[in-house]
């Protein structure tokens, strides 16, 4: 049993060293999902900014033709106010005229502040693309680098597959059923260490007639709390002893 233990211990150093590759990968790739998703959350504001730019320039547009309109229209009103001939129509001519130009002044200064919003707009959208283009290259370096590391790692863990296959073949089908079963159950290990009187999977103490047991070592034991199987190890539940809080 010791022996058979001693393998099933191999196997699952092999099995546990696939599994951390594959969740390095992952963790990775999971990584790269996210940060598409904040990227396209940016495009959206960028979009969003970029329409409402367009929606100023086209105000200001309208501005400027409302106001080419007034100039005009003042320029006529001074041709006609140089041509009056009496007094009563040039009083009238004149408020017109005033008129106009209280609607210029008014014009002039939307214009004004309409011209400072779109620089301020205008530099924000810039900025807004820059870090935009910078995380979009930055992103897709980093899923290549997955990709090439999601290939790589193939090699590796059928190579580690390769290995488990010849260790598994020396173990019993029935205990490597037991380990395969815990291994599908439970995250992690499926053989732990009791050689200190406590299942280091679960970390309940045994019960004192367990232990005996498992110090034989002659027979099949799993922890009675988490169902793995556990072992004991002679060197180490003397390390133990000598060295308790270790
Ligand atoms: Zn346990």
């Amino acid at each position: 049993m010791k022996e058979q233990l001693e393998k099933l211990i191999e196997l699952q150093k092999i099995d546990l060293e696939q599994e951390a590759l594959r969740v390095r990968v992952d963790e990775r790739r999971d990584k790269v999902n996210a940060d598409t998703e904040n990227l396209q959350e940016l495009a959206q504001m960028l979009d969003d900014h970029t329409k409402a730019l367009e929606n100023t320039k086209t105000i200001l547009g309208t501005k400027r033709e409302e106001l080419e309109r007034a100039e005009r229209e003042l320029e006529h009103s001074k041709e006609k106010l140089n041509a009056v001939t009496n007094s009563r129509d040039y009083a009238a001519l004149e408020r017109e005229g005033e008129n106009f130009r209280k609607i210029i002044t008014a014009v002039e200064a939307d214009i004004e502040s309409l011209q400072k919003e779109l620089v301020t707009a205008e530099a924000k959208e810039k900025e807004m693309r820059t870090s935009y283009e910078a995380l979009s290259v930055e992103i897709e370096a980093a899923r290549r680098e997955v990709d090439e590391a999601s290939a790589s790692i193939e090699d590796q863990v059928n190579e580690l597959k390769a290995k488990a296959d010849v260790i598994a073949k020396l173990i019993k089908p029935q205990i490597l059923a037991r380990y395969r079963f815990i291994r599908s159950k439970r995250a992690g290990a499926a053989v732990v260490s009791a050689s200190g009187g406590t299942c280091t999977g679960c970390h309940m103490k045994l019960q004192p007639q367990a232990y005996i047991v498992l110090q034989r070592q002659n027979s099949l034991e799993c922890c009675q709390n988490c169902q793995r199987i556990i072992y004991f190890d002679a060197e180490e539940a003397a390390e133990l002893h000598n060295h308790p809080a270790k």
